[in-house]
């Protein structure tokens, strides 16, 4: 079984073929650290997260590298704005970048590089690009000459000529810094120091790097040349990876990376997020009132190289999804625990056929397939999840009204953990809604009440008022019996009689 990647390059799937065999090396350009990051930065952070996640677990050793742009025009426009430095707008949300990531379950990065620590290894491949006649200097600037690298606009699908005409036309109201330039495509690898912005000595004078020769610098400094997969948001196919694409292919004379990878952009509401309409969202204020569990849920119901609407009713959607899957799973945990282990009363309420175990392994390895082959075909988790609940309620069907023998307990345990497997590749931890804080207050205050429990911990309240309850019905006090039912009701809970006996869900 193969893998198929979608590569921009050659538009079009293509079997991966790793450079070294077993390893993937890939690089995924980071954020600009002037602000908190939005949930349209976390969808591409979280699309990449998958892929490396999916790809360790299909056995590769997965080198990945993301670097962090902490020196840009925009860091040192909020400096100026805020009053303080550069470095200490971008040294800020880095550390806030970092947490939101951490929060949001996407994995650190083997490698972090900064941009203002790598400096020297860009004033190397700048000087390199001089040197084999890919770049000039102009009053302290070094230009890149897009026409010296015959392969321009072949990853963007753009032609070199039409690109000029829309540039000259921008020309028309006289940007000053364009002069420079010979030719308006020309972009910039290093950037004269103005006063009172952040600059490093070069040979060309006090500067700083221009954007796209950070990553080039980077990749090679991490992963060398070729590397397997680049990925970022389409946004920055032209022209941050064109770009970065010209430059280290003109000064080293071999390809760059073998996959190019580009997700697509998430919108609110169907519109374009953006500060002016209002609908912008940032990651961690998304997270204050959402599990990241239900977050990526959302987020990886749609591929990745799709576009992808954001709103309330599909976060709502995408909650109600992710409980039937947990609640399987701890159902299916429980019943495995304890299967057998009411055999008398089955047998005396002369009720419940057997398990069909087989049914449900052959289930478990349907589910598994189905999920490796979405996988496997350009990273489809919308396909791979929809195995996943197919799964779940051919599961929930066999097991239902099964009366569970001790035998029972490996085919079930199998079933529950295959299932938090495999989200899990997706980086879907489960769990997360079932801590103690996420019971509310009414479900302590009725196993104080009815049990006198007096404890903060979710699990033994429940359990209390479950024990309560089974008390209550066996002195046929139904009164209590049925306080404790439509307290659960109330509090957005179901008690479920089973075989093996009581158990609360979500509804
Ligand atoms: P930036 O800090 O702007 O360079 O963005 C960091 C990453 O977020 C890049 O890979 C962008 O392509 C990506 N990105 C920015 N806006 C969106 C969006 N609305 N949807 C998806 N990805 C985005
Ligand atoms: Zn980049």
């Amino acid at each position: 079984m193969t893998i198929k990647i979608y590569d921009t390059k050659a538009r079009a799937k293509r079997e991966f073929v790793p450079v070294h065999e077993g390893e993937v090396r890939m690089y995924v350009c980071g954020p600009t650290v002037y602000n908190f990051i939005h949930i349209g930065n976390a969808r591409t952070f979280i699309s990449f997260d998958t892929v490396r996640r999916y790809l360790e677990w299909r056995g590769f050793k997965v080198t990945f590298v993301q670097n962090v742009t902490d020196v840009d025009d925009k860091i040192i426009k909020k400096a100026n704005e805020e009053g303080t430095t550069a470095e200490a707008v971008a040294s800020h949300y880095t550390e806030q970048f970092i947490a939101d990531m951490r929060a949001a379950g996407v994995k650190d990065p083997d490698i972090r590089p900064k941009a203002t620590e790598e400096i020297p290894a860009m004033i190397e491949l700048v000087q390199l690009l001089i040197e084999r006649g890919h770049a000039y200097e102009a009053e302290g600037d070094v230009y890149f000459d897009v026409r010296s690298y015959g392969a321009y606009g072949e990853l963007s699908g753009r032609n070199i000529d039409e690109m000029e005409s829309g540039h000259r036309e921008l020309r028309a109201d006289g940007q000053g810094l364009e002069d420079r330039k010979r030719d308006p495509l020309d972009f910039a690898l290093w950037k004269a120091a103005k006063p009172g912005e952040p600059s490093w000595d070069s040979p060309w004078g006090q500067g700083r790097p221009g954007w796209h020769i950070e990553c080039s610098a980077m990749s090679k400094k991490y992963l060398d040349l070729p590397f397997d997969i680049h990925g970022g948001g389409a946004d920055l196919c032209f022209p941050h990876h064109e770009n970065e694409r010209a430059q280290s292919e003109a000064a080293y004379g071999v390809t760059f990376n073998n996959y190019w990878m580009h997700g697509g952009m998430l919108n609110i509401n169907n519109e374009k997020m953006s500060k002016s309409l209002g609908n912008f969202l940032l990651l961690r204020d998304v997270l204050q009132t959402t599990p990241a569990a239900v977050l990526r849920m959302l987020m990886l119901q749609t591929h990745y190289r799709s576009p992808l609407d954001f709103s309330d009713d599909r976060l709502k959607e995408s909650e109600t999804a992710l409980s039937r899957i947990e609640n399987f799973v701890k159902n299916t945990r429980w019943a495995a625990e304890n299967a057998g282990a009411a055999d008398a009363v089955d047998a005396a309420a002369g009720e419940g056929k057997a398990l069909d175990a087989a049914a449900l392994s052959a289930a478990v390895d349907a589910m598994r397939a189905g999920f490796t082959e979405s996988m496997d075909d350009d990273f489809n988790t919308a396909g791979a999840l929809g195995f996943v609940f197919t799964f779940v309620n051919e599961a929930n069907a066999l097991i239902g009204e099964a009366s569970l023998a001790a035998d029972d307990a490996h085919a079930l345990k199998a079933a529950a953990d295959a299932v938090a497997e495999l989200v899990a590749v997706l980086g879907i931890e489960l769990g997360g809604a079932e801590d103690e804080a996420s019971y509310p207050a009414e479900i302590f205050d009725l196993a104080r009440e009815v049990a006198g429990y007096e404890g903060a911990d979710g699990e033994a309240a429940v359990q209390a008022l479950l024990d309560a309850r089974a008390a209550a019905r066996a002195e046929k006090n139904w009164a209590v019996a049925d306080s404790v039912r439509d307290g659960f009701t109330a509090a957005g809970f179901v008690i479920e009689d089973t075989p093996q006996g009581a158990r609360v869900s979500r509804k």
